[in-house]
């Protein structure tokens, strides 16, 4: 039933590196042994249709529009927390078209608060040419300064990016940022490394979103790699997530105390600009809240929201005392 419902997807790049690399085999494997779910499983994970504000378009914070361009993407991460949406479910195989980006668009004509827009998905790069229509489109509205695209897909089909898009793309008048999700360091191939040159060079501000993740990252050694390499390309590492607490990503949860002693060695080792911001993104609550250090001596038991509420950071529910 699972399989069915967020069924395992590569691409054979990542076939092929998988041969090569145990972390990369662990986060797009299927395997039935951890992902027995049942169908009902909660849907809307990050309140995004909670949010929506505009069909496609999602406003968790001020000032900032999230658009879902695309809900597939190149590969199925199996730690996905967007898998009640990416391919499957309520949105299944969905893309924005002209129509639906036209609204998008007469939306944030009409609401110059809205400075910050996030091209996300699935991934956006799997619809591109309603990437470029966004883009284009919104490139000619004065208040947009800052636009965003989140993606995936170099580090899972770098041969098929479309660089004459990124570099048109690059061109545009807001100050364009590319964030990059990579969590291993075994993603930062020859072939993505030219990429990110080439990104670099369109004139792209380059950042990257990872996952801590059991089994695959979960040691120092291995993200003092990933981020020193990160920063030496030119990528400024953004936000380290916590895994989210759903029944398929499991076994990729990590207990928050080894997430923070981790965090506190990479500190005591990282350059500065080489040290991502460790966030947990909660469900069913708002706000991407920054996780301490062992440097200071917090209490981990509990976590207050963007909106006051506070929530027990053993079940994320909130907490009755
Ligand atoms: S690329 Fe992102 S949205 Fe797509 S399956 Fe992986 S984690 Fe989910």
């Amino acid at each position: 039933m699972t399989e069915a419902r967020f069924a395992e997807k590569t691409t054979p790049y990542l076939l092929e590196l998988a041969e090569r690399s145990d972390a990369v085999r662990k986060m797009y494997v299927y395997d039935p042994a951890h992902e027995d779910i049942p169908a009902d499983i909660e849907r809307d994970l990050l309140s995004e249709k909670a949010n929506t504000a505009v069909p496609g378009g999602v406003r968790k914070f001020d000032g900032r529009l999230l658009v879902l361009l695309s809900y597939t993407c190149g590969a199925n991460c199996r730690y996905c927390e967007r898998q009640d949406r990416v391919g499957v479910g309520l949105d299944r195989l969905g893309r924005l078209g002209t129509a639906q980006i036209d609204t998008i668009v007469d939306y944030v004509k009409q609401d110059g608060e809205l400075h910050d827009i996030i091209a996300s998905g699935g991934d956006p790069l799997i619809n591109p040419k309603g990437l470029e229509y966004l883009f284009t489109s919104l490139a000619e509205v004065e208040h947009v300064k800052v636009m965003r695209i989140h993606t995936r897909f170099p580090v899972q089909s770098p041969g098929q990016v479309n660089l004459d898009l990124m570099r048109k793309l690059a061109t545009l008048r807001p100050t364009m940022y590319l964030s990059l999700h990579i969590s291993h360091p075994d993603e930062l191939t020859p072939e993505v490394e030219d990429l990110i040159a080439q990104f670099r060079a369109m004139g792209y501000l380059l950042i990257c979103q990872s996952v801590f993740l059991k089994g695959v990252n979960d040691d120092v050694e291995v993200l003092y790699r990933l981020y020193t390499r990160l920063f030496q390309l030119g990528v400024r590492p953004y936000y380290l997530y916590h895994c989210q607490r759903i029944p398929t990503t499991a076994r990729f949860e990590m207990d928050l105390r080894d997430e923070v002693a981790i965090m506190s060695r990479l500190r005591e080792r990282l350059d500065g600009l080489a040290f991502p911001q460790h966030v947990i993104d909660m469900p069913a609550a708002r706000g991407k809240v920054l996780v301490p250090t062992n440097h200071w001596d917090f209490d981990l038991g509990h976590v207050t929201d963007f909106d006051g509420l506070t929530l027990s950071t053993e079940t994320w529910k909130a907490r009755e005392d």
